[in-house]
């Protein structure tokens, strides 16, 4: 599944071959990407625009366009391919949009849980589904009294509160892991008993491990590449999530599920 930093990278590529193109014609294979207009008032809003920006906020990409801004979330499988010529789509290719240089924008998804999103630029930042994103992990908003008064009544575990998108965005699970693993914290502490200390280490160690995967281009893992030939490197640089051994102690690395996900800690370096 694309996570922030893989959402990143597809953004920057899109960003350096399509930026300023007008969007000609889009046509639409299967409407259900389309979740808000329809797909008949999506095509008509759509068709003149030109795409003045790519932006994204939290794990959606955001083409801004003259008037509108197109959200888009990629869920499990979506992906971007840029068509120099005409070819024939595949039937996973489900959205193509003509731009003003000939080329071809596709958006492929085998598993059809993608979904794109037309709204209003002055309204986007009100509604569904931007309303409800925490703090980037970039915001200077993101401070350790944040995060306390955030948990203070939280007694889940803060693995669970870092996959909590309304909190800080953008900490999928595979980051998750590392982070926790980072900062010496046990999976399962209950969110409300980190110390500001420990909070403090934690918001170093989202932007240090998010920074990390940027660079290399996010995590290929099994089906997942973000956009045509470009591969993550992250994958080589995991510390402890699908490991064996602890890098830093060399304990078994030990992996439990945590409200479903496959989690993974040093039993002697992320004491409880
Ligand atoms: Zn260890």
């Amino acid at each position: 599944m694309p996570e922030l930093p893989e959402v990143e990278t597809v953004k920057e590529v899109l960003k350096q071959q399509i930026l300023n193109e007008t969007i000609e014609r889009v046509d639409i294979y299967y409407d259900k990407i389309i979740a808000y207009p329809t797909s008949t008032l999506f095509k008509g809003k759509v068709v003149g625009q030109k795409i003045n920006a790519i932006k994204r906020r939290g794990k959606w990409l955001l083409f801004v366009l003259d008037e509108d801004i197109l959200l888009s979330h990629l869920r499990m499988e979506g992906r971007y391919y840029i068509k120099e010529q005409k070819e024939i789509p595949s039937k996973h290719v489900h959205v193509v949009f003509t731009l003003s240089s000939g080329r071809e924008l596709w958006y492929a998804d085998t598993r059809k849980f993608g979904r794109m999103v037309l709204q209003n630029k002055e309204e986007v930042e009100k509604r569904a589904p931007l309303n409800a994103l925490g703090l980037e992990p970039w915001d200077e908003a993101l401070t350790p009294l944040y995060l306390k008064e955030k948990l203070k009544k939280k007694t889940i575990p803060i693995k669970t509160v870092l996959l909590d998108q309304s909190i800080v965005v953008g900490c999928g699970n595979i980051y998750a892991n590392e982070v926790l693993f980072l900062g010496k914290v046990h999976p399962l502490r209950k969110a409300n008993t980190l110390t500001k200390k420990e909070l403090e280490n934690l918001i170093q160690n989202i932007r240090l491990v998010l920074a990390k995967a940027i660079k290399l281009g996010g995590t290929t893992i099994r089906s997942y590449e973000s956009s045509e030939g470009v591969h993550g490197r992250f994958q080589n640089a995991l510390s402890i999530h699908e490991q064996e051994i602890c890098p830093s102690c060399k304990e078994k690395v030990i992996k439990i599920f945590v409200g479903g996900r496959g989690t993974y800690y040093c039993p002697n370096c992320q004491k409880k």
